[in-house]
């Protein structure tokens, strides 16, 4: 879920070998969540030797969005050739996007972005796991992104309580947290994601 642009240095930081990863899905195209992926393609190409192919899947604009940050990065990588397929595809809003074992379903957040910015809900080996990527409180799903200071198309803590409560989620985790959140992570009343930790399922 997302590529951000320090995905590779947590990668590396982690041992996570990058070709264990055959799909990137993103909920949408700001820096933060996508500006991982043309670090993440030349280390495919030239770093960790890649056969497998790669499926990148994201809001609309992702097939000319990421080419464009990969030029603007690396002139003439996005044309490069490649000894793995890298496939690009774009998701439409409500449409279950099957992908191997995995179904997506993007559902559109409230999150200005020059193209759609998706809270996505990925269905795998019966269980469901939500990914809310940025957005203010939808009736889909939340990221808790302050804790109670609000800040305009972002989620914070306190709204993400109230309003998740009683929908029956198994399990929130946060994410993304901004100082303000960090400062007073003791107190949340739910999981917090940190670098390298495990989730069970
Ligand atoms: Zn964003």
């Amino acid at each position: 879920m997302d590529c951000g642009a320090s995905a590779m240095v947590t990668l590396h930081r982690f041992d996570v070998d990058p070709n264990t990863i055959d799909s990137v899905f993103l909920t949408h195209l700001h820096g933060d969540h996508f500006g991982g992926l043309p670090f993440f393609i030349l280390d495919a190409q030239l770093v960790t030797p890649r056969s497998a192919p790669l499926l990148v899947a994201g809001p609309p604009g992702v097939s000319t969005r990421l080419p464009g940050a990969m030029e603007a990065l690396f002139p003439g990588s996005s044309g490069a050739k490649r000894k793995f397929e890298l496939e690009v595809r774009e998701m439409e809003p409500r449409v279950c996007f099957p992908s191997g074992s995995i179904r997506v379903t993007p559902f559109i957040g409230l999150h200005p972005s020059s193209d759609n910015a998706y809270s996505l809900r990925f269905e795998v080996g019966g269980k469901v796991i939500a990914c809310s990527g940025d957005t203010e409180w939808t009736d889909a799903l939340a990221e808790a992104c302050n804790f109670e200071k609000k800040i305009p198309f972002h989620l914070d803590y306190r709204t993400l309580m109230e309003m998740s409560a009683g929908l029956g989620i198994g399990r929130i985790v946060i994410t993304h947290m901004s100082m303000d959140m960090l400062e007073k992570v003791g107190q949340a009343e739910c999981d917090v994601a940190d670098d390298g930790k495990v989730f069970e399922m």
